[in-house]
């Protein structure tokens, strides 16, 4: 990144962290610490893999840690010009003060109203101040109309990557290298919560969970102490990878909602909305494949080195048949035993 373009990034990261507000670093920090073993667990027992290996002679561990970064994820690079400098875009991420100060300016006119009804000096003020007030009423709703074409939402969903957190598989230095890591980007889960109304606690565990998923997808282990080799899971496709992070997500999150914690779930579902094709792919794999299924497609696309999209499917398709047709003979045993 060039000099200039640091620059920008920090104006767009500083812009980000001013919609997200101050508490915003401190919440999305809480909510990893009293989460992120529970969540670690959850993907775990739902995919059935686990980063310490106990197959072979010496127990073998993988680690991956979590970390809340300040800075911003590379994918949102491309936009950073049009976030900063476009007026719409601007006026869009002071969308939420807008609305706040539309709401207490009519609160301001109230109570001079109600102090003006009882004291004659309070009158007076009233009589002065509610034309200023209402000439800065009309100044908000014109950046409000401004705010409106704004497109933050609607280019978030063109991007085919993470943006909320990231997954680095072979570390996250420039070149390559280091362990493998995850980034929370606290700004841009903020700026989101704000843009499409969620709960911050909540999104950061959506993230966290899918972020997670990639990890335990890409380097836990199965009974055999089998992994997904770095080179096939890099070069795997997208939907593949984010279907699989999705379709965990999604158990994770309504585990969450089971023990009436809700946040996750709506986070997750309010969040779906804005994401491009890839994170949506896995809505189909709900309706038609169960975690079993899906888990043993994983498994043989982990040791099969599987790349295509259409090849994850259909083993995903074969898992059913074979695991559908036990399950009958199962029943059938069953039935016999009873009789
Ligand atoms: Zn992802």
């Amino acid at each position: 990144m060039d000099r200039a373009a640091a620059t920008k990034m920090s104006i767009l990261a500083n812009e980000l962290a001013r919609m997200a507000g101050p508490a915003c670093r401190e919440t999305v920090l809480a909510a990893t610490k009293r989460w992120e073993e529970k969540i670690r667990e959850r993907v775990r027992l739902e995919m059935a893999l686990k980063l310490a290996d106990d197959s072979g002679a010496g127990r073998q561990v993988q680690r991956v840690a979590v970390v809340i970064s300040d800075g911003l994820p590379k994918a949102l690079l491309a936009h950073e010009r049009d976030l900063t400098e476009e007026l719409a875009e601007i006026a869009g991420m002071f969308r939420p003060d807008l609305l706040s100060f539309k709401e207490a300016a009519a609160a301001l006119q109230l109570l001079l109203g109600r102090l003006g009804g009882l004291d004659p000096k309070w009158s007076e003020r009233e009589k002065l101040e509610v034309p200023k007030i209402v000439e800065l009423e009309s100044l908000t709703a014109e950046l409000l109309e401004l705010a409106g074409h704004a497109t933050f939402t609607k280019k978030l969903k063109m991007i085919d990557e993470d943006i909320l957190g990231a997954y680095f598989p072979l570390g996250n230095k420039p070149k390559g290298g280091g362990p493998p890591v995850i980034e929370i980007y606290w700004t841009v889960i903020g700026a989101v919560a704000k843009a499409i109304q969620v709960d911050v606690e909540g999104l950061t565990l959506t993230v966290l969970t899918h972020e997670l998923a990639h990890a335990y997808s890409h380097l836990g282990a199965d009974t055999d102490g089998n992994r997904w080799a770095d080179h096939a899971f890099c070069v795997s496709e997208v939907f593949i990878k984010e279907g699989i992070a999705q379709y965990y997500t999604d158990k994770v999150v309504g585990w969450f909602q089971q023990r009436n914690l809700a946040a996750p779930s709506s986070a997750y579902t309010a969040l779906l909305r804005i994401q491009s094709p890839p994170y949506n792919i896995h809505k189909e794999w709900l309706e038609q494949f169960s975690p079993e299924i899906v888990r043993a497609a994983l498994v043989e696309c982990r040791n099969n080195h599987v790349t295509k999209t259409e090849e994850f499917i259909e083993l995903m398709n074969m898992a059913k048949h074979r695991l559908g047709r036990r399950s009958r003979l199962q029943d059938t045993l069953f039935l016999e035993s009873d009789s």
